[in-house]
């Protein structure tokens, strides 16, 4: 897959080119069809082509497209509001509307700086992330991020935050239980604070469960437990990257609801309108916002297509839709099934180190060595090999990075939309176990030769 991402306006374009989506399906020009397995990007959480959606972006179209979010408000904005409200933890009720998970961890970076410049504390603005992780594209959002490879080119423009490990337990030989890299984790976190100087350090920002910089790397219930608390006793905000993670995708509302932690910023995107309109989203507590309400009043950023109202209503009928289709349990109930399936390929595969994950969130390592858990060398290019052949067996996996920090190693999410009954999950295995035995076949091949 080495394409362009940009788009040259002739139809000899090099990507197939997609005619529609129903469901779990893709079809293109040529009529094949492709099991969306990673919902594009962890995005299309309900699915393709759903008639409700539709008929709510339609209704919405005839009322109005668009106003400018500081002259007008609109009730589509208003609602979803109220339903993120509803649908968060603890007090985390105020939203700030954007139109990327970018824009979304980026407006979450400068309200937790505006948070403590309001309280006087002007000095207290570094950000401090996890080496393994991806919060975004956009300049402040990738300098909280530790993802290597899309890091590289802008690196002298970036911020210096400092950066801590990630949950990695599958690769912390260095520990012998999971409660000691707790500790280890936590005590990082803690001389970093005190490194930086608790008063210039605002936050401290994490996905509860990495994606694209780990494939689907879960903590133990008490990793978030031990880092908050390390948080509050250095007054450091906790920010939790949702963007992946939000909207049932894991099989609870929100990632965090699994480690009982509630968070002070939220960020969400993604599958939040599910990809039938950009829309995101920073969530604000009350605790974050009252000296902001007693101060400058408002957030200090927005853009243009803020709380759009065609993306409002959007998002509004995608998460009434999830909440009506019970797709948070059925998030869980297939996402355990799907993984003990990929556990039993596991078994018997040469190539599978290590599959994990919540919910129809599960991630796939791909090792040399099932028993060193050794790598395979970067010049393989294993994970692009095993996208491609899934994608000849028409299933769309998702890539991401994995092995230490981010640098080596191979690994792909596996996330279909939330509606994927047992049948479909069935399919899906059955093309990504011929892809795998291809893939099995070709490296082996390889590996006896060199
Ligand atoms: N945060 C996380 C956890 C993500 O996975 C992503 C996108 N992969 C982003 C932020 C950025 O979102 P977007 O691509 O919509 O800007």
């Amino acid at each position: 897959m080495n394409q362009t991402n940009l788009i040259k306006p002739v139809l000899d374009h090099e990507y197939p080119l997609i005619t529609h989506g129903k469901g779990i399906y893709l079809y293109d020009e040529q009529g094949k069809q492709y099991i969306d397995g990673s919902s594009g990007a962890v995005t299309a959480s309900i699915g393709h082509g759903v008639q409700e959606i539709i008929d709510a972006m339609a209704e919405q179209s005839k009322k109005v497209s668009f106003v400018y979010r500081s002259q007008f408000s609109t009730e589509a904005a208003e609602k979803l509001a109220k339903k993120i409200s509803e649908i968060s933890p603890g007090d985390l009720n105020w939203s700030f509307f954007v139109n990327s998970g970018s824009e979304a961890t980026e407006t979450a970076m400068k309200v937790a700086i505006q948070y403590w410049q309001e309280k006087g504390m002007k000095t207290k603005n570094k950000i401090i992330s996890r080496w393994m992780s991806y919060h975004g594209i956009t300049m402040g959002a990738l300098s909280m991020s530790g993802h290597i490879t899309r890091r590289q080119l802008f690196e002298p423009m970036l911020e210096k935050y400092p950066s801590v490990s990630a949950p990695y337990y599958y690769r912390d030989a260095a520990h012998k239980t999971i409660e000691e890299c707790d500790d280890f984790y936590a005590q990082e976190l803690e001389k970093a604070i005190l490194r930086a100087g608790k008063d210039n350090v605002a936050a401290f920002i994490a996905e509860p469960m990495i994606g694209a910089a780990g494939g689907a790397l879960i903590p133990s219930d008490q990793y978030f437990q031990k880092m908050k608390a390390v948080c509050d006793e250095y007054d450091v905000l906790f920010i939790a990257d949702e963007v992946m993670t939000g909207m049932g995708r894991t099989g609870k509302m929100f990632g965090m609801e699994h480690f009982n932690v509630i968070p002070d910023i939220m960020a969400t995107g993604k599958g939040m309108s599910a990809g039938y309109t950009p829309m995101a989203a920073t969530i604000v507590s009350e605790k974050v916002m009252e000296p902001i309400l007693n101060g400058s009043k408002i957030i200090m950023s927005g853009h243009t297509f803020s709380a759009n109202p065609q993306s409002a209503a959007t998002s509004l009928a995608v998460l009434n839709y999830i909440e009506k289709n019970n797709l948070v349990e059925n998030s869980a109930r297939m996402g355990a099934y799907l993984k003990e399936k990929i556990n039993e390929l596991a078994r018997t595969s040469e190539i599978i180190g290590d599959v994990r994950g919540k919910g129809l969130f599960v991630g796939i390592e791909f090792v040399k060595d099932k028993l060193t858990k050794k790598s395979f060398a970067r010049e393989l290019d294993v994970v692009n090999k095993i996208v491609q052949l899934n994608f000849d067996e028409g299933l769309l996996v998702y890539p991401a990075n994995a092995g230490a920090e981010g640098l080596t190693g191979d690994a792909v999410i596996l996330s279909p939309p939330l509606t994927i009954t047992k049948e479909e999950v069935d399919e899906l295995v059955r093309r990504f176990a011929m892809a795998l035995g291809k893939v099995e076949r070709e490296l082996l091949g390889e590996l006896s030769k060199s």
